[in-house]
């Protein structure tokens, strides 16, 4: 009863860790090598949601016999954990792994039949292999289940562990250490990148990036280091510095004698907007800056809707009452879903540069660009193409009537002291 699993009847988590306890011990020898093979069933927890527990044990039941039976006698098969399987494969070589591992895949392409009902599940694998991956059993595990989660968020079934995968774990989690360390260490830095009025030529507005050079690693960018902060909690805090700090920004240009009366852009993520007190806090920051939410454009991607949608539409509503507008950052990418689009009351709708990059060559891509544009000016709101890199994409998007551009072509995102003459320079040029 304490070795095995009362519903598959399968081993269990501690007679799996016995198991591979016992292998480990011995020396390593070419026929005794073994993988673990880690694999976690994908939208079993959607399965359990919307048809019940008793659906989901069947479900579980169905697998279990399913991936006992692919097996061979040498192998070792335990449930883990809620949709968690293990497979211990003995006499192990990376081919023979990576084999099995494709057959554990193949078993799902057939609908799991419960109550009459087809069901499609998936499954993420990953493994890896005793003594070569690892001397010691720990790391051997969690080098595996490295891989499983590789395979999950990367949407591939199976993934077997290599030093690269080691080698991105291991930068992730230095990131994550001297990032929490970066705002008090004075490493974080804002750049910003001007908006261009594809009518008037006109700078509209600057959007401010944040950019991170950290003494030992060097530069890293914000595509790298923004989701990293995101994955591990910091982003409420790296947020609020870069709105405080754009806020006195504006206000030393403002000393400065530089009355722009244009729109600076701040990124807004997830994490920020969830927190209880977001409104209050960034309220605060403006107040005490003497800025007028009418100056700031927040700019969100469609993503922060969808834990908590009526919350944050409430969220984002007062904000706006406030006086910030809201630009929908990345349009295209995402969920794209209409009834969200409806509820954001935005001004602006940004369209993502992996469409404008290859606008006049791809007409695919082409015509995504004229019928976001097209979508956004039917809805009342104004379009911005981002990611504009040459004359021709330019003379394209005025030919559509889309309304604003950002874009290398233009200018690279600016330092704060070069954006008085990138302003001064420019006045009736562009
Ligand atoms: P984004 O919001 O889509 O920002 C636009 C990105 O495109 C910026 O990259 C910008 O430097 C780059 N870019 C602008 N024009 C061109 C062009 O013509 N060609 C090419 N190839 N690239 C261009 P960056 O600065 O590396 O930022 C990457 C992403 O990191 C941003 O994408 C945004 O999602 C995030 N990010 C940056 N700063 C912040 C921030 O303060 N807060 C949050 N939450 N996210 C930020
Ligand atoms: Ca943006
Ligand atoms: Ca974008």
């Amino acid at each position: 009863m304490t070795q095995f699993d009362s519903l598959t009847g399968l081993p269990n988590r501690a007679f799996f860790i016995e198991e591979a306890e016992f292998l480990a011990n011995f020396n390593p020898t070419d026929e005794n090598h073994f993988s673990i093979i880690f694999a976690d069933i994908d939208r079993f927890k959607e399965l359990n949601n919307t048809h019940g527990h008793l659906c989901g044990d069947g479900a579980l039941k169905t697998v279990a016999k399913r991936l006992s039976s692919l097996l061979s006698s040498n192998d070792f098969l335990a449930r883990v954990d809620g949709d968690e399987f293990v497979v211990i494969h003995r006499n192990a070589t990376k081919t023979s792994t990576s084999l099995l591992a494709d057959k554990l895949v193949k078993s799902f392409s057939d609908p799991i039949v419960i109550e009459g009902r087809d069901n499609y599940l998936g499954i993420s694998i990953g493994s890896s292999t005793w003594p070569i991956d690892g001397r010691d059993l720990s790391s051997v595990l969690s080098r595996s289940d490295l891989a499983m989660h590789k395979a999950k968020v990367s949407h591939q079934s199976y993934v077997c562990y290599n030093k690269s995968l080691g080698y991105e774990y291991d930068r992730e989690k230095t990131i994550s250490i001297k990032l929490s360390q970066a705002i008090e260490k004075n490493q974080l830095a804002l750049v910003y990148q001007p908006k261009i009025d594809l009518v008037s030529h006109d700078i509209v507005g600057f959007e401010a990036l944040l950019r991170w050079t950290e003494p030992e690693m060097g530069f890293i960018g914000p595509a790298e280091f923004i989701p990293i902060a995101e994955k591990h909690g910091l982003m409420t805090e790296i947020g609020h510095w870069v709105i405080l700090t754009t806020c006195k920004q504006i206000n030393q240009w403002r000393t400065a004698g530089f009355d722009f009366d244009g729109r600076i852009a701040i990124n807004i993520s997830v994490q920020q907007i969830e927190q209880p007190y977001f409104y209050e806090r960034t309220l605060a920051v403006l107040k005490n800056e003497r800025i007028s939410p009418a100056q700031i454009e927040l700019e969100v991607t469609e993503s922060i809707l969808i834990k908590d949608p009526e919350k944050i539409i409430a969220v984002l509503s007062r904000l706006i009452r406030a006086g910030f507008s809201i630009a929908i950052d990345d349009f295209g990418t995402g969920y794209s879903s209409f009834s969200y689009l409806k509820k954001f009351q935005a001004s602006v709708l940004k369209i993502d540069r992996s469409f404008v990059s290859n606008v006049t060559t791809n007409l695919l891509d082409q015509s995504i660009v004229q019928s976001i544009n097209d979508l956004g000016h039917n809805l009342g709101l104004k379009v911005i193409a981002e990611g504009v890199e040459t004359i021709e994409q330019s003379d394209y998007l005025t030919s559509i009537g889309c309304d604003m551009v950002q874009g290398f072509y233009y200018s690279k995102p600016l330092v704060a002291d070069k954006v008085l003459s990138f302003i001064t320079n420019n006045t009736d040029q562009l």
